[in-house]
């Protein structure tokens, strides 16, 4: 598989939208993941498809207890080229005065400076998340200072059910915590559990009208979306 369009992609199962990924785009494409949630799934595809691609894994040094050794535990039973990212700096506890800030030290700038590696960048979010994340599409063209990044999101189109439908059917080990009232996990100072009919991610930055860290916010679209042969990225 090397050739398709937006529209193409966009009606593949998730496990065809990465196997094209990481064949256009190889030795230049990385994913994403924060194991704490039900992206897992993209991981073990990944699994099965290339064990080599790089697996950004951001330590904001703020995570929980479990989070750290779910990471541990994962990465070994799927054998994960996981590659651990940490801000160059520690701003103590400035995610109570100010969470925006925080998140560009501790998540957005590490990770701006991870990704300068990669062409495109793999992650496991979906529409149904949130409102903030309706609009995502299958692949967006995407710049950081200058540069095109590819963003592919092979689970924008899954919702939750069908994610832990095929969790379930797989037998994929998630976070501890997911069955003990979390349904998303972050950093401890700005994660709490959630209650029934309450959004996936109503647990992050509660009580604030934050939603979004800005790791899915810092790259800026391109204004007219990829629709032609996405191989025309390679340089
Ligand atoms: S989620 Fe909270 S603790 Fe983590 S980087 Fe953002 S503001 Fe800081």
């Amino acid at each position: 598989m090397t050739m398709h369009d937006a529209d193409t992609l966009r009606h593949l199962h998730p496990a065809a939208i990465l196997a094209w990924a990481v064949e256009t785009f190889r030795g230049r494409v990385a994913m994403t993941i924060s194991f704490g949630g039900p992206g897992v799934v993209l991981a073990h595809l990944l699994s099965r498809i290339d064990q080599t691609v790089p697996v950004i894994f951001l330590d904001t040094g703020l995570l929980f207890e479990e989070t750290y050794a779910f990471r541990q535990r994962f990465a070994e039973r799927y054998g994960l080229h996981v590659v651990d990212v940490r801000p160059a700096e520690d701003p103590g506890p400035l995610y109570e005065t100010d969470p925006d800030r925080c998140c560009t030290i501790r998540k957005v700038d590490p990770m701006a400076r991870a990704l300068g590696d990669y062409d495109a960048w793999v992650s496991a979010i979906r529409r149904d998340q949130g409102e903030s994340r309706r609009d995502v599409e299958v692949v967006e063209q995407h710049e950081v200072d200058g540069r095109p990044l590819l963003k592919v999101h092979p689970l924008a189109h899954w919702d939750r059910a069908t994610v832990w439908r095929y969790i379930v059917e797989h037998e994929i080990p998630y976070h501890p915590l997911l069955d003990r009232g979390y349904t998303s996990l972050g950093c401890w100072p700005c994660t709490r559990r959630t209650h029934a009919g309450e959004g996936e991610r109503a647990g992050r930055w509660s009580g604030r009208a934050k939603t979004e860290c800005g790791l899915h916010t810092f790259t800026a679209r391109a204004s007219a979306p990829a629709t032609t042969s996405l191989t025309e990225a390679r340089p």
